[in-house]
């Protein structure tokens, strides 16, 4: 994978149970740790199907369809409350994603 990657270590990564954890930011800023399948790294965010904002979100509709989405269109047409395979995802822009050692 060709992230921009910065490490960031919290305290010792020696200590038993720490993990790397990838975490982007959303397009207001807040931190979002990746998961597979449900929050994803990808090199551009797309417009909104249902107005001018940027999408963040790829989503399966209560009609049916896929439609990528704000978080506001996501909210009011999204068949499903979670993300994950065949439900949806939110999207990060890859240069925002910092790998970060979680102390466990
Ligand atoms: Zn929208």
């Amino acid at each position: 994978m060709n992230y921009n990657v910065h490490v960031n270590v919290l305290k010792s990564p020696t200590k038993e149970g720490n993990m790397k954890v990838k975490i982007g930011k959303r397009f207001d800023g807040r931190p979002v740790e990746l998961v597979p399948h449900e929050v994803i790294p990808v090199d551009s965010l797309p417009k909104c199907n249902f107005c001018e904002k940027t999408a963040e979100f790829d989503f399966k509709t209560n009609v049916g369809p896929w439609a990528n989405g704000c978080e506001q269109h996501w909210r009011m047409y999204r068949g499903h409350r979670e993300l994950g395979i065949g439900k949806g995802q939110l999207w990060v822009d890859r240069k925002t994603v910092e790998e970060v050692i979680r102390v466990g």
